[in-house]
């Protein structure tokens, strides 16, 4: 072999390894690239997969509130802001479900309608029978929440996660509790030990069941209570919880959003020193189907409130016995049942008032209305 030879077939050996190192460097480049994308929408894909699919569906009130002033908590708009703001002022609930979100309305929750209500409830119930949805959301003002959430813990048929939520503080204020109290509304709506559980109410770091929770301050953060019946846990990081709920609700009550699309008119009387009959009047000339009476103590009724209720009963409404109280069972009057005047159990007279509605719808029977108000 020639010297000229043996260095061309070096360099050519030299040449080949090289090419052969950069080829492998390129291609191991390559598959750790390809690799890593795989693993990264492998994970994205797992990630999403594995994560429950959380519906949000908002109707104004504080949480979606805004202000002029930071530091004024009152005199803001309800219902200034959208579901997309919402939903990007706590990116953090994305690390816990797949959020998607639609508006149903965007009011003062003291302007939800029975129209509206049912609008949000046919709403509810058609995506939690999907299979693409796992648990829902409902952003709410809090004046009126409970009224919504009792319904929806009324009418919707599913064992699936439904948890209204609200804040006390608009979305522009110091210390604004919207942001905290969506993120917990959310864990607990993607969480499995929530199934089952009726439709929850989440604020302040607990977990209410619909039936009993009420709002109980003009302005603090901490109005909903649950005291005298109890919550149904609390959130600290994790969830907790304690207690279940024995009224019946969702797929065991008497009452589908699918069949209902209408609500009879069912007023609430309050009752007060000195009153009279002529509000009862009133409200069976206004096409009242149903009066629920705000007595004081025991479901209290005065002679001249109980002459208005006698009349109204006549007239073929319902007369539902609640208290002014706030809390406590409105125990059966044997005096007032002769009357076909009825109690309302546990339940203030704005949820007496919901399923006074929903009762209308299926019955006018005084025996089988009375029955509802025992067993929800
Ligand atoms: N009145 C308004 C409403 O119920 C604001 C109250 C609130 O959301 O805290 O929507």
């Amino acid at each position: 072999m020639t010297k000229k030879r043996m260095l061309f077939i070096v360099l050519g050996l030299l040449l080949l390894i090289n090419a052969g190192c950069s080829g492998s460097n390129e291609s191991r480049n390559e598959t750790k690239a390809r690799a890593k994308t795989e693993t990264a929408s492998v994970k994205t894909a797992q990630g999403n997969d594995r994560l429950p699919n959380i519906r949000i569906l908002a109707t104004g009130g504080t949480i979606a509130g805004a202000n002029q002033s930071k530091t004024s908590t009152t005199n803001y708009k309800a219902g200034a802001v959208g579901i997309d703001t919402l939903i990007e002022a706590v990116p953090e609930m994305k690390d816990i479900a797949n959020i998607s979100g639609e508006q149903v309305a965007n009011i003062g929750s003291q302007n939800m309608t029975n129209k509206t209500l049912l609008k949000l409830s046919k709403r509810a119930a058609k995506l939690l029978a999907s299979d693409d949805v796992d648990g829902i959301v409902v952003t709410h003002g809090t004046d009126t929440l409970e009224e919504t959430a009792y319904f929806l813990n009324l009418v919707l048929k599913s064992d699936k996660p439904v948890v209204v939520v609200g804040s006390m503080r608009p979305s522009t204020a110091i210390g604004a509790d919207g942001p905290a109290n969506l993120y917990n509304a959310v864990k607990v709506a993607a969480s499995k030990e929530a199934y089952g559980k009726g439709t929850m109410v989440v604020l302040n770091d607990r977990i209410a069941a619909a039936r009993y929770v009420t709002k109980t301050h003009t302005t603090a953060p901490d109005t909903f209570k649950s005291e005298e019946m109890g919550y149904l846990g609390n959130i600290a990081d994790g969830i907790y919880f304690h207690n279940d709920i024995t009224k019946k609700h969702t797929k065991d009550t008497d009452f589908n959003i699918s069949k209902i699309n209408q609500l009879p008119q069912v007023d609430i009387i309050y009752g007060y020193q000195n009153d009279g009959r002529y509000l009862f009047d009133a409200a069976i000339k206004a096409g009242a189907k149903g009066i629920i009476y705000a007595g004081s103590g025991n479901g209290s009724v005065s002679d001249e409130a109980k002459k208005g209720a006698v009349a109204a009963v006549k007239k073929g409404a319902a007369v539902v016995r609640s208290t002014r109280t706030g809390s406590g069972v409105v125990t059966p009057n044997p005096d007032l049942e002769k009357e076909n005047i009825l109690a309302s159990n546990s339940l203030n007279p704005q949820k007496a008032r919901i399923l006074l509605m929903l009762a209308l719808t299926k019955t006018d029977d005084p025996k089988k209305i009375q029955s509802y108000f025992e067993e929800y």
